[in-house]
């Protein structure tokens, strides 16, 4: 059983492709699960909250490069991107992206 690191709420699990989803109904929020890793949740977890935490720090990217990508919350589809070098040095930098439209920030799952 997983519950949502925003809201506490029970998660539902779903399977896309070769992706599982985990996602929340009470306030939205959704990850990916990488089923290679073991403690997925905490280590999905942790990133978002990383990903959270730039987005507060990125409130004036508007000189940031935008590209075709669709919002996960909204649906529009242009976003912001950077690169962020994620905790461990050995990981290849990750994607990000912050919806031009709604503020969403999502990241790459590569
Ligand atoms: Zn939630
Ligand atoms: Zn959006």
């Amino acid at each position: 059983m997983r519950f949502c690191p925003k809201c506490g709420a029970r998660v539902i699990l779903k399977r896309r492709d070769n992706l599982l989803l985990l996602e929340c109904h009470r306030c939205g929020y959704n990850a990916v699960v990488d089923e290679n890793v073991r403690e997925v949740s905490e280590v999905t977890t942790s990133r978002f909250e990383a990903v959270t935490i730039v987005s507060g720090n990125t409130e004036n990217i508007r000189a940031l490069p935008t590209t075709t990508a669709e919002c996960p919350r909204c649906g529009y589809d242009k976003a912001y991107w950077w690169m962020v070098q994620t905790r461990s040095a050995d990981e290849a930098p990750t994607r990000f992206f912050r919806c031009v439209k709604c503020g969403y920030v999502w990241r790459e799952y590569a």
